[in-house]
């Protein structure tokens, strides 16, 4: 007897799981490998929040909570996006979850029947395809290209959209292509998608990542019509470094986010209470270290990008934001004697010691993605030793 469901049959694990635990294991066998795959920020939550979150357990609020958020939270996100996005949200049009992950995976189970579709541009966040699936949904990829900026246009939107589209995701800053879309690519979108009548998914968790002057927009501040089709997904993991505490949010319709909530409220009861205290905090204190942080990503970026685009047969192109570059490698490995980038990556861990991710887990199987959310000096160093890879291979 099979006591597997089907559903899990074609779940991959996540693509970094693999490289990671090969790295990991050769650092057990005390080799000094440099990890570049890591997604999350290496800078300790800001002090204040730590304070805040000692504070609310030191008065013992440390029980449940309504499953949707604590109203003082769901406020503190309502002025957020108010004060950043321009964005105007009730308490009914908020639910605050278990990190933007799980908060996407609530919204794909209350929004997808089977067989519907969603489109995903390429390249994509790993778990978006693997989250359409669990809730019977058809995943539907649009390619897009380092010559096009790794952005979709309309046009590839509109012959992508069949009966049964249901939504598109847009994940602006990218992970992984470091992308935005700029407000008049994003107009063109919502406009197919208003003509089509389909949701928008926003996925702005990497908003406060940006370099060189470049600025966010939400395609939601487009019009109250794009506005109501439009789910905004955020969160705190990136902006104040707090991956670990697991608070992400969505605003939308009330429509939505109520099955979302009475959803939650069977599967999870609420965001943990502790980190919810962590994120008023977050979010209504002082926001000098989100900008700290953002400056410290910039200046390694500074540094890194001419040297890893001096690699031989590297083409990179210069991210906007988040924290990770994706060179497109394909010309290396060839030169170096791989059948593929994906052989060219094992090499790079086992020989040169550098743990990076390769890209057909992104749906971009010539590319690598290499994040600098490290030290400059390690950043430096393992620039150093894939130049020094290639070139003595090459
Ligand atoms: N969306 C994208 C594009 C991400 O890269 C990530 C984290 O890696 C998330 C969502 C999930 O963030 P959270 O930690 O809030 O679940």
């Amino acid at each position: 007897k099979d006591l597997l469901a089907k559903r899990v049959k074609t779940l991959t694990p996540s693509t970094t799981l693999a490289i990671t635990a090969k790295a990991k294991e050769l650092k057990d066998q005390g080799i000094d490998v440099i990890g570049l795959g890591a997604g999350e920020p290496d800078f300790n939550t800001p002090q204040n929040i730590l304070d805040a979150a000692l504070e609310s357990m030191n008065k013992g609020f440390t029980k449940y909570t309504p499953a949707g958020g604590l109203p003082a939270l769901k406020q503190a996100i309502i002025d957020k996006l108010s004060r950043d996005n321009q964005l105007q949200y009730k308490q009914n049009e908020i639910i605050v979850g278990i990190g933007a992950k799980h908060v996407l995976y609530t919204l794909f189970q209350v929004i997808l029947d089977e067989g519907d579709e969603v489109i995903i541009p390429i390249p994509y966040w790993v778990s978006y395809p693997e989250q359409v699936k669990l809730a019977g949904g058809v995943p539907v990829y649009v390619e897009s290209d380092a010559a096009q900026n790794f952005k979709i246009t309309a046009a590839q939107l509109r012959e992508a959209i069949t009966e049964k589209t249901k939504a598109v995701i847009i994940n602006s800053p990218s992970n992984p292509s470091g992308m935005v879309y700029t407000r008049e690519e994003l107009t063109e979108l919502a406009a197919v998608a208003v003509e089509h009548d389909i949701l928008i998914v926003s996925d702005e968790i990497y908003e406060k990542l940006l370099y060189n002057g470049v600025e966010h927009f939400s395609i939601a501040q487009l019009s109250d019509e794009v506005k109501a089709r439009t789910i905004v997904v955020n969160g705190v993991a990136k902006s104040h470094s707090m991956t670990g505490w697991r608070i992400g949010y969505a605003a939308g319709d009330a429509e939505i986010i109520k099955p979302m909530t009475d959803l939650a409220s069977h599967s999870t009861s609420n965001p943990t209470t502790t980190s919810q205290y962590a994120t008023i905090e977050a979010y209504n204190g002082p926001q000098n270290s989100v900008e700290e942080m953002r400056q410290a990503f910039e200046s390694r970026l500074e540094v890194i990008y001419p040297k890893l685009s001096a690699i031989p047969g590297f083409k990179v192109l210069k991210p906007q934001g988040a924290f990770y570059l994706l060179p497109d490698v394909s010309e290396a490995a060839a030169k170096t004697g791989y059948n593929s980038v994906d052989d060219f990556v094992t090499a790079l861990l086992t020989e040169a010691n550098v743990a990076v991710i390769p890209g057909s887990g992104f749906g971009v199987p010539s590319t690598i993605r290499l994040s600098y959310a490290t030290s400059l000096e390690l950043l430096e160093e393992a620039v150093k030793r894939m130049d020094n890879f290639v070139r003595s291979k090459w």
